[in-house]
């Protein structure tokens, strides 16, 4: 079900689990702003979510609220995951779901970092 981005953060979502080492998940990336890890169902070759620390629902939310410090490392984390994993060369796209008509459904900001292949038009027709 997406999720509707005006919700308050919700620190039972699956994601804020992951952050709380509740839910394991494969840290590719810590530092004090973001990690990021495999996405459970890939829809690419490489596939990995880079989400921030802070507790923040979305796009919308984070880009509002956060710290300029936050906004710089979570920023910086998703350039050093996608350049420490040989993708800059190739090329990937990244892709942030806010609400309920981008089909968001987990209500922690996450970036996708898809890659591995030619990844075809930015949105289905
Ligand atoms: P979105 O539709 O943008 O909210 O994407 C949520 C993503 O989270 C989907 O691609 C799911 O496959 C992924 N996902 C859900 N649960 C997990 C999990 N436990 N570990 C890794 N990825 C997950």
């Amino acid at each position: 079900m997406p999720i509707d981005a005006t919700q308050a953060y919700d620190d039972q979502n699956i994601f804020a689990k992951i952050l709380r080492g509740e839910i394991p998940a494969t840290r590719l990336y810590d530092d004090d702003y973001a990690i990021a890890f495999p996405d459970i169902a890939p829809q690419a070759p490489t596939h990995i979510l880079v989400i921030p620390k802070g507790a923040y629902v979305s796009w919308d939310d984070f880009s509002a609220r956060a710290s300029d410090a936050e906004i710089a490392g979570f920023v910086r984390a998703v350039g050093t995951v996608a350049r420490d994993a040989g993708l800059v060369a190739p090329g990937y796209r990244l892709l942030a779901n806010t609400g309920h008509d981008s089909h968001q459904e987990v209500p922690h900001l996450h970036v996708h970092i898809f890659a591995g292949r030619a990844l075809g038009p930015m949105l289905a027709r």
